[in-house]
């Protein structure tokens, strides 16, 4: 039905890969400091969107081994990506970012991943992990917040950048041939079944390797929390979300692997999340509602390849 990132994993690297979370002390966001923006976008708490993490305080080093110790006890797991997770992690100086991501190079490592914003990418942060490709054998996965193509939304929830940004950093990091990862939110209330179906052909034109979906939660003490208290939007139900997920994947490439079809909050942080529900009885109604109706990641994909010279063939 849908491209599994777990399989992806499994099929590259012959077994399963297992995520290791880093927070650096040093990383913040343009869009809340001032540099961008202040505030940050409206949905984003005082983590960063990063609730699984050790203390910044511990070295990468430090935060890497504990965490596989851990997943190796647990899982037997011998492989593993080092994740740059919370806040803009390409948003430091350079000099700080070279050592951090050299920092995570240690045994059984087979990709680095970064999640950073599209307005803070550039050349010089690139060239340093493309010496840590060509030197160790590493992938390097690039995760970039765009949330929605609509770049009216996207100014309604402040994300200090429109859709050029990401186009731009897109094309670069593509021309580096390391990953991209795209974060969606599906179920914007601004947003229309339209703006979903754009936001999957551009990403999917645009060659991105793999997407993360998440439903919009709401985390207490954020602008969107008082926005939400105030009555100013409405949360749609849980159906909306299921059929903007399938519309989504029909016309997402075949080849884009979905690293999460929902995402999930802890409760004590919000004020809605998932509509009460675990987020695998979502992702559960969403692949029974594909299997029922017949539908899969790609039904729809035919719009990229010169549909309007298909006549002549
Ligand atoms: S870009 Fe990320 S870290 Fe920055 S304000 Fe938005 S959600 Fe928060």
């Amino acid at each position: 039905m849908y491209k599994e990132y777990s399989k992806y994993l499994k099929e590259k690297y012959g077994e399963k890969v297992y995520k290791l979370p880093i927070s650096l002390k040093e990383t913040n966001c343009p869009n809340r400091d001032g540099n961008v923006g202040f505030g940050g976008c409206t949905y984003c708490g005082d983590e960063g969107v990063g609730f699984e993490n050790l203390s910044a305080n511990l070295s990468v080093k430090e935060q890497l081994l504990k965490n596989k110790e851990h997943i190796t006890k647990k899982y037997k797991a011998k492989k593993f990506i080092a994740y740059f997770q919370s806040y803009s992690n390409t948003y430091i100086p350079i000099d700080l970012f070279k050592k951090y991501v050299n920092d995570a190079v240690i045994d059984d490592i087979v990709d680095i991943s970064i999640s950073t914003r599209p307005d803070c990418i550039s050349k010089e942060y690139l060239d340093i992990l493309k010496d840590i490709k060509t030197k160790h054998n590493i992938d390097i996965t690039i995760e970039l917040g765009l949330q929605t193509a609509n770049y009216k939304t996207l100014n309604k929830i402040n994300r200090g950048h429109t859709l050029a940004e990401y186009i731009q950093a897109v094309n670069l990091i593509n021309s580096y041939n390391f990953n991209v990862c795209t974060h969606i939110i599906l179920n914007l209330p601004w947003d229309t079944i339209e703006d979903t179906i754009e936001t999957a052909k551009i990403i999917s034109v645009l060659n991105t390797d793999f997407v993360k979906l998440h439903a919009l939660y709401i985390e207490k003490n954020t602008i969107l929390a008082k926005q939400y208290l105030n009555n100013e939007f409405t949360m749609l139900p849980v159906e909306d979300y299921i059929e903007k997920s399938i519309t989504f994947l029909e016309y997402l490439s075949p080849n884009i692997a979905i690293q999460r079809i929902i995402g999930r909050a802890p409760e004590e942080y919000t004020l809605f999340s998932n509509w009460g529900m675990s987020w695998w009885k979502i992702k559960e109604m969403i692949e029974e509602k594909m299997h029922n109706e017949n539908r899969f990641q790609g039904r729809l994909f035919n719009y990229s390849s010169h549909k309007a010279l298909k006549k002549f063939d």
